[in-house]
């Protein structure tokens, strides 16, 4: 480090279980780049004047987390239209007139899908979920170009405030709302096709393993390929029932893994070889075992 060493980082509460400082650390380190990446607590009460603050030592980039990713943007000078129509925010670039929001979290499950072999592209798409995350696999598998979808969500109206708010976009596409993995399975057998799946609940995360948001063995019976945006345990109870019936399932690490890619593209105006994926994955594996 020197003078010229360039910072950046990741806004949100907590962050001290992220693993971005490690991803983007190494990052840095396979690019050559004179630049360092730190993680610092704000609490929403703070966000302002950490964002002016940032502006102040020049600061070339945050990610910015939960619970920030909605609220940070009124802080910002322009919102990319991605971003705009997500109504989140996770990238920050400093500019001379202050920082533009990005979204990589879609563009990241889009990639993760892309480097599994998921395609949503003229298929049958159900998600589960209806919070942060789900807003963000929506858009991916609305803009991947799915033919019909099927949001399931405890509270059902979460859902339908989804559907509402995407419908405007993406106006040909059938989306329906359910709150129940029963319901679901009546409208999925409508299909003759087999449904591609995103979860997006936090249900079956550590230290909670043994749960899923759907349990009907049925639901399971009708999925192809599934990618639950878990990834802590590596292989959720949703993952294990998806593959008991013949279904691929993936976890949510590649997905984590390229919305920092993403960022790390926008702020250094490069492209990230796939040739470094497992090496970055290895990376995150590691640290999120410290
Ligand atoms: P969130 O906004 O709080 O939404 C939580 C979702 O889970 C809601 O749909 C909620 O349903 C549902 N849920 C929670 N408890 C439930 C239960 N007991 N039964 C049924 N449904 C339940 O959270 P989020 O930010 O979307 O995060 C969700 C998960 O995604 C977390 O595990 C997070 O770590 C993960 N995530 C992963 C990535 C990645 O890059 N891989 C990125 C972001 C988030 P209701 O609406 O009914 O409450």
């Amino acid at each position: 480090m020197d003078v010229n060493t360039k910072l950046y980082g990741l806004m949100g509460h907590p962050v001290g279980h992220s693993v971005s400082p490690a991803l983007q650390n190494e990052l840095i380190r396979l690019y050559g780049l004179n630049a360092v990446y730190l993680a610092w607590d704000v609490e929403t009460v703070g966000l302002e004047e950490a964002v002016k603050g940032g502006r102040a030592l020049s600061i070339g980039g945050f990610n910015v987390t939960v619970p920030h990713k909605k609220n940070i943007m009124p802080y910002l000078t322009d919102i990319d239209d991605a971003a705009r129509k997500l109504g989140s925010v996770n990238t920050l670039k400093l500019t001379a007139e202050g920082y533009v929001g990005y979204n990589t979290d879609m563009p990241g499950l889009m990639r993760a899908c892309g480097y599994d072999g998921i395609s949503f592209k003229g298929r049958n798409a159900v998600l589960i979920g209806a919070g942060g995350a789900a807003n963000a696999a929506l858009g991916a598998i609305l803009e991947s170009g799915a033919k019909r979808v099927l949001i399931i969500n405890r509270t059902r109206e979460r859902a339908e405030e989804l559907k509402k708010r995407f419908e405007t976009f993406y106006p040909g596409i059938r989306m329906e709302c359910v709150s129940s993995g029963a319901e679901a399975v009546s409208l999925m057998r409508e299909e003759t096709e087999k449904w591609n799946a995103v979860q997006a609940t936090s249900v079956g995360m550590f230290p909670d393993t043994e749960a899923a948001a759907v349990t009907e063995d049925a639901f399971y019976e009708l999925i192809d390929s599934a990618v639950d945006i878990i990834y802590n345990p590596e292989k959720t109870l949703f993952m294990k029932k998806t593959e008991a019936a013949g279904g691929k399932a993936y976890n949510g690490l590649k997905m984590l893994l390229f919305q920092g890619v993403r960022s790390f593209e926008i702020w250094h105006e490069l492209k990230v070889d796939d040739k470094y994926t497992e090496q970055l994955l290895d990376i995150m594996k590691g640290a999120m075992k410290k």
